[in-house]
């Protein structure tokens, strides 16, 4: 469904109204080598996306969604995001200086920190930076003293609260002990889940990429274009706010992604680009443009951004912006967009358009095009002709199973879900479908009925 997100209150001061719609982003902040990937490979375990076996995307996995007690919840590991990994041969005032970077950053864009320390080497500088960081900080932080092993060395949690910020959690990532402690605590402090209002369903937009790619440039423009505003909503960081418009009629809201109008905020250079404010984003939107330099080209950033909304499952049109600096023959577009479909294969339904920011370019088309995938999203292939569909394709390609020889029938399908569309397939036996087959299927629903801009999800089952 749609996801929203209100923040009542100055979202930093954790006053007791704040409620979240979305699920919270934790950060996993500390010194090196305390255990934070450890953990955080722990955490997300088997959940790992699928995204992590494409092509073009990163491997390196900094993020990663998991639950306990119910409550759903995103883990980002501060240090990968910040530092492209540790590196503990950094001199002494450089590891400080980024410590404290890391652990303002989880401040100013997490729900809730874990801080995690080492209980076997005790208590260092570096973990005291962090903490006087983290002490200015009214969001939930929960100290996790890691490598206690065993009950013994639980003792060594001890002198953690010298550090004052509350009980110090003895665990184990190693051997999974006392980490369901830090994780009861973790959710406690999570603000109550607020259900998101279903007659405020409307298209909402994010618009994601790497800095100075033109979003804001995007952003100002569409404004600029559309006369209607409606009305500024409160975003989710301090000064970030939501536009919300109408466009051909329809209610649009375009989610700030960057704190896109704060620029300067943070020094030049050091914002790299935010990742949990581009999850938050992503996870708040039906649609994400993911913005381009056609100037500079397609890099890993890019497509690793590609990578979050597909694993959010999200709908996503690729924007080459700054068009208008490509000098251009006959040959041009088309190579371009060849290159763009080559880097973006894993999305291979996402739209491609070209754009200028700056000059206007066929910014006109934006908000239909995100309308257009929004729909897409929400078609539904009544069960009759689903099934007529798919006696069609089992006709001109029977299923192949994983195991050559082996009895394999498909014998009804349904979409028992929109946004984004979920296809069930039932079988006599699900796990003998090979996966080139939900590939067959896919490509066949999408010439048949579009599904445009969104991925959609295939599943086969066994039927009872
Ligand atoms: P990070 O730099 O904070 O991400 O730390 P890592 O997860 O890379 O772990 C650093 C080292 O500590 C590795 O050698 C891990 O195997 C080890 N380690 C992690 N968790 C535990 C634990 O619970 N107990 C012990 N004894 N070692 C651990
Ligand atoms: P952001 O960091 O993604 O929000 O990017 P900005 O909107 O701040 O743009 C970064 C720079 O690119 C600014 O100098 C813009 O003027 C420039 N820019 C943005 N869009 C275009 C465009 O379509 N064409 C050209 N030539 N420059 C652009």
């Amino acid at each position: 469904g749609i996801m929203a997100q209100s923040i009542h209150g100055d979202p930093l001061d954790g006053s007791p109204e704040r409620t979240v719609m979305t699920k919270p982003i934790v950060a996993l902040v500390g010194r090196p080598n305390v255990g934070k990937s450890t953990f955080f490979n722990r955490l997300i375990g088997e959940r790992r996306a699928i995204v992590e076996d494409m092509p073009g995307t990163t491997r390196d996995r900094i993020y990663g969604d998991t639950f306990w007690n119910g409550r759903d919840f995103t883990v980002v590991d501060t240090a990968g995001l910040l530092f492209g990994g540790d590196d503990p041969n950094l001199p002494v005032a450089e590891m400080s200086r980024r410590t404290r970077e890391q652990a303002n950053l989880a401040i100013e864009e997490a729900d809730a920190v874990i801080f995690m320390v080492d209980g076997r080497e005790g208590m260092t500088a570096a973990d005291n930076e962090v903490a006087d960081v983290l002490r200015g900080t009214s969001k939930p932080v929960v100290l996790a003293v890691n490598k206690c092993d065993s009950v013994e060395r639980n003792l060594d949690a001890v002198e953690f609260y010298a550090l004052n910020l509350g009980e110090p959690i003895p665990m184990s990532a190693f051997h999974s002990l006392g980490t369901g402690d830090v994780l009861d605590r973790l959710v406690e402090a999570f603000p109550p889940y607020q259900a998101p209002d279903d007659t405020e369903r409307h298209l909402h937009i994010a618009i994601v990429g790497r800095p100075n790619v033109g979003k804001s440039s995007l952003l100002n423009k569409l404004l600029g274009q559309e006369r209607s505003v409606v009305s500024a909503i409160p975003g989710t960081t301090r000064d970030s706010i939501d536009t919300e418009i109408t466009f051909h009629g329809e209610r649009v809201t375009l989610i700030d992604t960057a704190g896109i109008r704060r620029s300067g905020r943070i020094e030049q250079g050091i914002e790299k680009y935010s990742v949990m404010r581009t999850l938050r984003a992503i996870e708040r939107c039906d649609v994400a443009l993911l913005l381009i330099d056609a100037e500079e080209g397609i890099t890993a950033q890019d497509t690793h951004i590609a990578g979050m909304v597909l694993d959010a499952k999200k709908g996503i049109a690729i924007l080459v912006n700054k068009w208008d600096v490509i000098e251009k023959d006959n040959e041009t577009f088309q190579e371009y967009e060849d290159q763009v479909r080559q880097a973006f294969k894993f999305i291979d339904y996402a739209p491609v358009l070209f754009i200028s920011a700056l000059s206007g370019q066929r910014v006109s088309r934006v908000i239909q095009l995100a309308q257009e995938i929004y729909d897409q999203r929400q078609k539904r292939v009544p069960t009759g002709e689903l099934n007529n569909f798919l006696r069609q394709a089992v006709l001109d390609q029977p299923p192949m199973a994983v195991r050559k020889g082996a009895h394999l029938r498909l014998y009804y399908a349904v979409q028992p879900q929109i946004e984004p569309p979920v296809f069930l397939f039932f079988a006599n036996d699900g796990d003998l479908v090979h996966w080139s087959y939900g590939r067959y299927l896919e490509n066949r629903l999408r010439d048949r009925y579009g599904f445009g801009g969104t991925p959609i999800v295939i599943v086969f089952r066994s039927r009872e």
